[in-house]
């Protein structure tokens, strides 16, 4: 890990320069080695954190393809595989609340991986009202007489 050249926003004008430099090859700001290592290990969280919240995203919308798959009868397993996804996201969404909420960051990616968070966070709440209130509602109501 020592010998990758990492990528950092210049802390002068944001454009993405690598930590080896010693003036920034955009503003020619000098580069100050302990400020580039922080604000490349910032830079690595950012990258960590876009990723895993793309995760969240897909994790969520699979949620949701297993809880629109429930409400058709005599489909086997789907309701398990809500049941999975929905607790599985549950603990991703709490872990990346705890590894990448609050970087100090303009990066605009960490605005999308936030937006992306918000959206999976949305859809696990909006699970809870369409798994646990309205489905078991629909069941009662309408699949005795189909
Ligand atoms: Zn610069």
């Amino acid at each position: 890990m020592l010998t990758d050249i990492r990528t950092f926003p210049c802390p002068a004008c944001s454009q993405i320069i690598n930590d080896s430099a010693d003036i920034c090859r955009f503003c020619g700001t000098p580069v100050d080695r302990e400020a580039a290592i922080a604000a490349a290990d910032i830079q690595d969280r950012v990258n960590r954190g876009c990723s895993d919240a793309s995760y969240l995203r897909t994790v969520a919308v699979a949620m949701f393809v297993f809880l629109g798959l429930s409400f058709i009868p005599l489909i086997p397993l789907v309701s398990m595989g809500f049941l999975i996804t929905f607790v599985v996201l549950a603990i991703l969404l709490v872990r990346w609340q705890v590894k990448y909420r609050n970087i100090p960051t303009k990066d605009s990616d960490y605005d999308k991986a936030m937006g992306q968070r918000n959206l999976a966070f949305s859809l696990w709440i909006a699970a809870i009202a369409v798994g646990f209130v309205i489905k078991p509602l629909v069941e009662m109501f309408l699949w005795p007489r189909l």
